[in-house]
């Protein structure tokens, strides 16, 4: 059996790493130069969408050997709509870095790795699957998935971004669900350190919110951040990432080509996260590959929990700037603590309830 894995990300590393383990050593090849080599980001595992799991950090560890170190523990979030402000804590998850950080996870998981990364490379899927049994599809989008038809398109979003400097509190991150700012997405700032955070926003490439261009809700965004924290951030660099996919594939398997991370469709389309689920289609990938199991079946679960936010999406397009009021508000009461803290799953009951309701409207979920 000869491995290839292309992508050196998230799923592809994690699938390296647990291969490794499992005796079996995979060649990983990347178009960039080094691991990671992308722009700064900060991002979250946010334990209410992982349910029933409630530490990552301790589960990757603890059940498939994947160490992993967060920037910090996230104590607080606090979340504005147009008028409203509400405040959750308790352990909420963890926040990370990626890309070009040498303690990006990106990084981190690359000094795990003992198998060869073959940088800057050029080759393409059809070349690696003519010299290799098997083909491990890492590379963080779905075009290889789409080209063959194996991907299930749902939404693209643009997505524009940060690193700015001011003063913050490591264990606190914000999010904005105003859809003036940002419309049908939201917006989020993330601290990477107590001088420097990653602040976002994300909508849906629909044709109304296209009409403006993205430079406007940017200008407007930033400043309703600096606004809310009292702060004037300065900006260091920025990135912008247009037409995310959010889809998932029809087959995660396919003769011999795995489909993992966001080619297999990772990004759960709620609020956009995707790392839990890329880490782990890289270890199911791997499992399979030495006989330890059944990728389709391993990856189900991760299924359902995409169709379940896609509708949670849906419903939460639905709404206007008064019910996301109404919504935060509400979040300031007992049940926003319940949603984030609990160990109980309450987005998936959610989901689940508003599938059907998106489903008669024609609506795929
Ligand atoms: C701005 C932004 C913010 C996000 N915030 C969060 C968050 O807060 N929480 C969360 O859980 N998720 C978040 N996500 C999603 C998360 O980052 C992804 O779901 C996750 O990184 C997917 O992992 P992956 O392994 O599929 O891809 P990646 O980790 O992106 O790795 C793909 C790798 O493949 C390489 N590659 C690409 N093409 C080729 C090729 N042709 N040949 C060889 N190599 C190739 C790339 O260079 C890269 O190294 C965010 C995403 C973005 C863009």
């Amino acid at each position: 059996m000869k491995i290839a894995i292309m992508g050196a990300g998230l799923s592809g590393l994690a699938c390296a790493v647990t291969l490794e383990r499992l005796g079996v050593e995979p060649v990983i090849f990347e178009n960039r130069n080094r691991p990671g080599d992308r722009f700064v980001n900060g991002e979250i595992l946010l334990s209410a969408l992982n349910r029933p799991v409630n530490d990552c950090i301790a589960y990757f560890s603890e059940e498939y050997n994947i160490y992993l170190k967060p920037v910090g523990n996230i104590r607080k979030a606090v979340i504005y709509s147009e008028n409203e402000k509400a405040v959750v804590e308790g352990h909420l998850g963890f926040s990370n870095i990626r890309g070009r950080n040498p303690d990006s996870f990106d990084n981190q998981l690359a000094g795990q790795v003992k198998s060869e990364i073959i940088f800057n490379s050029t080759r393409t899927y059809e070349q690696l699957l003519q010299e290799y049994t098997h083909v491990v599809l890492a590379t963080g989008d779905a075009s290889y998935a789409s080209r063959i038809q194996n991907f299930q398109e749902d939404l693209t979003v643009t997505l524009r971004g940060a690193t700015m400097e001011g003063d913050f509190d490591r264990f606190t991150v914000y999010a904005w669900m105003d859809y003036y700012l940002s419309p049908k997405g939201y917006g989020w700032l993330i601290p990477i350190s107590e001088k420097e955070a990653s602040v976002v926003i994300g909508y849906p490439d629909y044709p109304e919110n296209q009409k403006t261009p993205s430079e406007i809700y940017w200008e407007r965004f930033y400043e309703r951040v600096c606004r809310d924290l009292g702060q004037h951030l300065k900006i260091m660099d920025t990135f912008q990432v247009t037409r995310y996919l959010f889809g998932i594939v029809e087959r995660p398997r396919l003769g011999n080509t795995f489909f993992v991370g966001n080619c297999f469709g990772s990004i759960m389309p709620f609020l956009g996260f995707g790392q839990f689920p890329a880490i782990l289609t890289g270890v199911y990938a791997a499992y399979d590959l030495c006989g330890e199991g059944n990728y389709e079946e391993l990856t189900r679960q991760l299924r359902k929990s995409y169709y379940n936010g896609l509708a949670l999406r849906r419903g939460l397009e639905k709404l206007d700037n008064p019910q996301l009021d109404l919504m935060v508000k509400s979040m300031n009461t007992h049940w926003g603590g319940k949603v984030l803290n609990s160990s109980y799953d309450y987005l998936k009951w959610i989901g689940l309830f508003l599938r059907p309701l998106v489903a008669s409207e024609g609506r795929r979920v």
